[in-house]
């Protein structure tokens, strides 16, 4: 079994001070796969003074030559693509050609708009014609710690590294102890792509450990965190008596709302769209809200689409979901399945236990429930599985309603050929982002959420903004 004890702490892969040995596991045969080292207070105290030391130079260094670091880094990431998907799908259960694809790609599409942003971005610029002696200066915010999650690695990596490299930030990256693996390569790919020693810095560990020590260090500006919203209220908490900045992307309820004249393959696409990555992305559509007029037709659409879905072993090549990620995490998802049934949903594709053929690893049902009302806790809970709540509405005003009737706010969709009506549902909908007709957001939108789904915004100009202060300087020599 691999053995990847090591930490990267000022340029150098070194021993851990004082980490303990944790076995990743693969979900798809419950083995262990490798085993990595979650470090201690020691750890985080050299890698937050590696950052330190380095941080002077790096905000030094003109933004033209970080630009250029990241541009190496994109043209590396590029000849690693199998290492990393191979990695992830592994080390969290992405099946093998949507690890190559979608989990791989995510990573370069954001390095590369962060590239073009930044060289459109003036980080030094005058305040306006009416004060030639006024200047507004960007900076770095300073030692950065960027906590990760595991169900999209280097998507999130990617996004915070990226925009806090820009911006002059120096970096303590602690990803999920779920999926070490990628992060390590990334690391590698960080050494080769020539970024100074101490810009960088890799540890592994747990929350209650690394994620504490980093959230609470005094030498730490700001903690930029994506995970579940319960990490992000304790990692906000142990902030506050350093009054750290703290950037937050947590967890979602999203409702997509399908009104009676939508496109005939708008079921289809919502139920497929909460199935990709087995259910775990933050913004999964996880409610369906259904116009009455269209809403019988929809369930039996829902549950055909679901039924087809296959499960199957992340390394096998195919259109498969995967497992989901850890044995908690299908607990949980078996508890939720069961809270559904036993409050009076209705149960039309999927269910408990694994699918037929798998009696091992931590396999899920593609599941549907109709019939759910917005109190339910299935409609409730971010339940990060297979598992789609689909709700009837009558008209917009309700839909509006069981749509923002949810702690969260991070992405809702809307489904309806009339233009005015969508536009309309955009607007009152309480969420980051909301997108129409299965449109995606293009290239260098902001991606972050309303509400208990965080605070931040990721990706493009406005994710480099986040790493960056803005100082007002007066008096100024034109
Ligand atoms: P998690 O909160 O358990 O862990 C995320 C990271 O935080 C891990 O690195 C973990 O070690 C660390 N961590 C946990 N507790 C901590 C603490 N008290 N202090 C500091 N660090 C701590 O989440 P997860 O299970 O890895 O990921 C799933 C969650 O992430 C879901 O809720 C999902 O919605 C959310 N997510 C949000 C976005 C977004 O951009 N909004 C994107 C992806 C995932």
């Amino acid at each position: 079994m691999p053995e990847k004890r090591d930490f990267y702490i000022d340029g150098a892969w070194v021993a851990p001070r004082d980490g303990r040995d944790h076995h990743v596991i693969d979900p798809s045969t419950e083995e262990p796969c490798a085993v990595i080292s979650l470090g201690g207070q020691a750890d985080t105290d050299a890698a937050v003074a590696a950052a330190k030391a380095a941080l002077p130079g790096w905000m030094a260094t003109p933004v033209e030559e970080r630009i250029a670091c990241v541009e190496r880094l994109l043209e590396i990431y590029k000849t690693r693509a199998e290492d990393l998907a191979q990695a992830i799908s592994t080390e969290m259960g992405a099946p093998i050609d949507m690890a190559r694809t979608q989990q791989f790609g995510a990573g370069a599409f954001h390095l590369k708009n962060f590239i073009r942003a930044a060289k459109d971005f003036e980080f030094d610029r005058p305040l306006g014609d009416h004060a030639p002696n006024d200047r507004i200066i960007y900076e770095a915010v300073g030692v950065a710690a960027l906590i990760t999650p595991w169900n999209w690695p280097m998507n999130q990596i990617t996004l915070k590294v990226g925009a806090a490299a820009i911006a002059g930030c120096t970096m303590v990256l602690k990803p999920s102890e779920e999926s070490p693996l990628d992060a390590m390569i990334f690391a590698e790919m960080m050494h080769e792509a020539g970024f100074p020693k101490g810009v960088f810095n890799l540890i592994n560990g747990d929350g209650a450990g690394v994620g504490t020590h980093l959230s609470g260090h005094p030498d730490v500006d700001m903690v930029s965190f994506t995970g579940s919203t319960r990490a992000g209220t304790a990692i906000s908490k142990n902030a506050a008596d350093t009054l750290k900045k703290v950037h937050l992307e947590l967890g979602g309820k999203g409702a997509n709302v399908i009104f009676e004249d939508a496109d005939d393959k708008a079921v289809k696409r919502g139920v497929m769209h909460m199935m990709n990555n087995t259910g775990q992305s933050c913004n999964a559509p996880s409610r369906m809200l259904v116009q009455k007029s269209i809403y019988d037709q929809a369930v039996e659409t829902a549950a055909e689409v679901a039924q087809k879905v296959t499960v199957g072993n992340a390394h096998e090549e195919g259109r498969h979901i995967g497992p989901v990620v850890n044995a908690t995490q299908w607990e949980k998802i078996q508890d939720l399945i069961q809270k559904g049934i036993d409050e009076g949903a209705r149960l039309v594709a999927g269910g408990t236990g694994r699918p037929e053929g798998f009696n091992k690893g931590y396999f899920v049902k593609p599941t549907v429930f109709a019939d759910v009302n917005n109190q339910m806790t299935i409609a409730r809970e971010e339940i990060f599985g297979p598992v789609l709540s689909i709700i009837p509405f009558e008209d917009e005003a309700e839909a509006i309603e069981i749509s923002n009737d949810t702690p969260y706010g991070l992405t809702n969709y809307v489904q309806t050929q009339d233009g005015e009506r969508a536009n309309r549902m955009a607007r009152a909908l309480r969420s980051g982002m909301v997108e129409m007709n299965g449109t995606s957001r293009a290239a260098g939108a902001p991606f972050g959420g309303m509400k208990q789904s965080g605070n931040g915004r990721e990706g493009g100009i406005f994710g480099i903004e986040e790493f960056l202060e803005i100082k007002a300087v007066s008096g100024w020599t034109p």
